[in-house]
């Protein structure tokens, strides 16, 4: 079997702790099989992505010894090759523009479809919207966590491709890269699942390949929220006692059960046991991920 996975955060800040539970499940779901391991930054927003943040991660990752294979690869680039990808889908037929705001729709769960036959504000300033009606539907996979998935994009909504202020979307970025760096397995949040029928149907619209998908239950801080930067989860640490704890506290939430005289065992070591002992069946499901009490260590 022929394994590339990949992590691809947003440098919109930091990483903390929920990303770091998903950058490592997707490291050693690699690692163990001896596969691939690729870094992307999707550097798409540039207003959401503060100057030093990218730098950040790269060495919070360094830190916790998962290091990438390969050159960092970067969105902030890739322009042409999601337009032509936007190109394709409208020359399908599934893809508008659409002069709409959320303010006009919203009384509206998702987006009504009003501009799917024509724009209809002309000339006004217009997004580019998926026809979630037309592509796959409904879209059915395995997930190897959450198991049978069947979902119906055009319930979810025709989502955005490229945005009015002309900045590249997630949906068509992330499935045009996935293709491009011939990833086959993708490991990351559960809050993206519900994402996957969009991805699925602009991969099989593209005539791209499938990946395989493992989505990770949600790590929940102690308000019972999923920890974002949002709800300002501290940013992981760079130092040795806190990092090797902290890797340790990742490995218990991904219900690894690493011995407790790992937790102060240096990083290469920990990383070593884990390798070798990586169960995707010990990952718990959503609801049984314990809130965190209390601060990781070292941000106390
Ligand atoms: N860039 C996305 C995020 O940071 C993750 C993309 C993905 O894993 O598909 O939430």
């Amino acid at each position: 079997m022929s394994y590339r996975g990949r992590f691809a955060p947003t440098p919109s800040g930091a990483l903390h702790f929920g990303s770091l539970v998903a950058a490592l499940a997707s490291f050693l779901d690699a690692r163990h099989v001896g596969g691939e391991w690729l870094l992307r930054i999707e550097d798409i927003d540039p207003p959401r992505c503060p100057p030093g943040a990218a730098d950040t991660i790269l060495r919070q990752l360094e830190a916790f010894g998962l290091q990438w294979d390969g050159p960092v690869y970067w969105q902030h680039d890739r322009g042409n090759a999601y337009a032509d990808a936007l190109a394709r889908l409208e020359s399908l037929g599934l893809a508008y523009p659409c002069s709409c705001s959320r303010k006009q729709w919203r009384d509206h769960a998702v987006y009504p479809g009003w501009c799917r036959d024509g724009v209809r504000e002309p000339g006004r300033p217009v997004a580019w919207r998926l026809r979630s009606d037309l592509g796959l539907r409904p879209v059915r996979w395995s997930d190897r966590l959450f198991g049978m998935q069947c979902l119906d994009p055009a319930a979810l909504g025709d989502v955005v491709l490229k945005r009015k202020d002309g900045l590249w979307a997630y949906q068509l970025a992330v499935v045009v890269d996935d293709a491009e760096q011939g990833i086959s397995d993708i490991v990351r949040g559960a809050d993206l699942l519900d994402n996957t029928p969009w991805q699925r149907q602009l991969q099989h619209a593209l005539g791209l390949p499938t990946p395989r998908y493992l989505h990770l239950p949600l790590v929940l801080g102690p308000d019972g929220q999923k920890l974002s930067k949002q709800n300002l989860a501290p940013p992981l640490p760079l130092d040795e006692p806190a990092v090797r704890a902290l890797l340790h506290r990742a490995l218990l939430t991904l219900g690894q059960a690493p011995p407790p005289s790992l937790a102060t065992a240096p990083v290469a070591e920990q990383l070593r046991w884990a390798i070798a002992h990586w169960r995707v069946a010990g990952i718990p499901h959503r609801h049984d991920v314990a809130p965190l009490r209390e601060p990781p260590p070292g941000k106390q």
